[in-house]
Formats: structure tokens, C-alpha cells, sequence
């Protein structure tokens, strides 16, 4: 039962994230007008306006005008679903009371928050830099308040986790600075950094380490696939954005100790040089 509420309200998040990608660039209002067929300017009724089954309901396109709704929002829609599931899935049974319940609200914001700026960077090389500064306060208000409500004193996993954000924003400029230097052109984008301390925030040193190896690694994987296969000029930029977000809500989702065994798999000179990833 539970699981069947995570997707319903998924799917309405979805809803909201493809309306929200779509119009947070071109500076419009998230509340006003109604939802409306961007071709003709028809609203839309509350049948057509009902997640995954509005857009089959209309078959795709839109009642007045016929233009096509793209198919991206049902995707977004379903996707949002099912991300919810796992969230429920991953979250319940890990810890009962309210630390079992803060993780979960948690967990939900922080994927649908990762979810938009995918969306965002994918659309239009953006991730908006309040979005990244009020995920970063979430985060760290999430970290205090899950320690909290473990019963453990909250400064400690605070410092870790802002010690972490820190470490995100200043290690991927770096890169991104040393990246134009060396490829004559921009390398990352300045919003990657901040997604990049939003990561920290959330997930602390380890889960922020395991989420930029996973994100460089898929990233290049995809540079590398996609200038073979012909569907990136040499040089041609690509957001990396996509990476960083997915890979944050991974990590997110994947236990806590199965961080340090990945991260020994990636990196194993890590161990070699014996560092201890804290926090
Ligand atoms: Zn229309």
C-alpha cells in the first residue's frame, strides 16, 4: 500500500519537475498560469492534467491544437515513480521512528532535487545556483537533524558533512580550471561545483568521493562511446551535470557500508596510501 502512495505522489512530483524544467529557464512562474499546451495555450483539464495517464489519455498530443506533448514528461513522470518506489524501498527498513521517517522525506527531496537539475543541465548547460545553495542548507539541516534523531551529537557529522561540501566545490573548480587550461576550452561548467558541494552536504567525504569517481567514470565512459560513435564533435562539451546527479542519488541509495567496499574497488590506492576517508 505504502509502495502504491510513493508512486502516486511520484508521479505528481514528476509532473511538477517536467513543468518546472521547462519554465525555471525561460523565467516563468511555477504557479501561475496552470498547466498549459505550450503550442496553443490551452489548459488543461484535470483528466488530461492526471500523471502517466493524462499524456496517454491524449494519446500525445495536445486536444485543441494537436501539437505533440513530448513524450519526455511521461518518461519524467514514470521515472519520478519509480525513484519514490525506491526510496520507500531502500529507506523503511533500514531505521523505525523518526529517523527512519526523516531519511525518508530526506531521501525524496534530495532524489526529486537531483532529478530537476538533471533536467535543467541536460536542457540548457544550467544548474541554478540558488537551487544548489538551498539543496546544500537542506542537506546540512538533514545531516544535523538525522544525527539528532539517532541520538548522537549532531557537530561532529556537521563539520564532516560541511568539511565535505567544501572539498566538492574547490575540488571540481580545480578541475574545472586546470581542464580549460589544458583542453583550451571550458571543461566544467561553474554550476558543476556547486552541485558538486550540494553532493558533500548530503552525502559526507566518502559518499562525496564515491559519487564523483562513479560520476567521471560514467561520464567519460559516454564521452568516450559517444565520440566514437560519431554524436560528439572532438571538443564538443556535454553537461556533466547528468553524471554528478545521478550518481549523488546512487550513492544515496547504496548502504552506508557498502561506500568504503566500492571505494576500495575503484580507488585501491586509497589504501595504499592509507588514507581514512572520514565522516
Ligand atoms: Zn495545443
Amino acid at each position: 500500500m505504502g509502495f502504491v502512495v510513493a508512486a502516486l505522489l511520484g508521479a505528481c512530483v514528476g509532473s511538477f519537475l517536467s513543468l518546472a524544467a521547462w519554465r525555471l529557464p525561460r523565467g516563468q512562474s511555477l504557479m501561475w498560469p496552470a498547466s498549459h499546451c505550450p503550442a496553443c495555450g490551452q489548459t488543461l483539464s484535470c483528466r488530461e492534467n492526471l500523471p502517466l495517464l493524462g499524456w496517454v489519455w491524449l494519446q500525445g498530443r495536445c486536444r485543441t491544437c494537436g501539437a505533440p506533448i513530448p513524450l519526455r514528461d511521461w518518461l519524467v513522470e514514470g521515472l519520478t515513480a519509480g525513484l519514490w518506489v525506491a526510496v520507500a524501498l531502500l529507506t523503511t527498513p533500514e531505521a523505525g521512528g523518526g529517523a527512519g521517517m526523516l531519511r525518508l522525506v530526506a531521501g525524496l527531496l534530495f532524489i526529486s532535487g537531483l532529478l530537476l537539475l538533471l533536467l535543467l543541465d541536460l536542457d540548457g548547460f544550467w544548474l541554478p545556483e540558488p537551487l544548489c545553495r538551498w539543496g546544500l542548507i537542506a542537506g546540512l539541516a538533514t545531516t544535523a537533524l538525522l544525527a539528532l534523531a539517532t541520538g548522537m551529537g549532531p557537530f561532529t557529522p556537521l563539520m564532516h558533512h560541511s568539511l565535505a561540501a567544501a572539498m566538492g566545490l574547490l575540488g571540481l573548480d580545480m578541475v574545472g580550471v586546470l581542464g580549460t587550461w589544458w583542453l583550451g576550452v571550458p571543461a566544467l561548467g561553474g554550476g558543476d561545483a556547486k552541485l558538486g558541494a550540494m553532493l558533500g552536504a548530503w552525502l559526507g567525504g566518502r559518499g562525496l568521493l564515491l559519487a564523483l569517481t562513479l560520476a567521471v567514470l560514467s561520464g567519460g565512459l559516454f564521452g568516450l562511446l559517444a565520440r566514437l560513435g560519431g554524436r560528439l564533435k572532438a571538443r564538443q562539451p556535454f553537461p556533466f551535470g547528468p553524471f554528478l546527479a545521478t550518481a549523488g542519488g546512487v550513492v544515496w541509495l547504496t548502504p552506508e557500508p557498502l561506500h568504503r567496499q566500492l571505494l576500495s574497488l575503484l580507488l585501491p590506492w586509497l589504501n595504499t596510501v592509507g588514507l581514512t576517508l572520514g565522516g
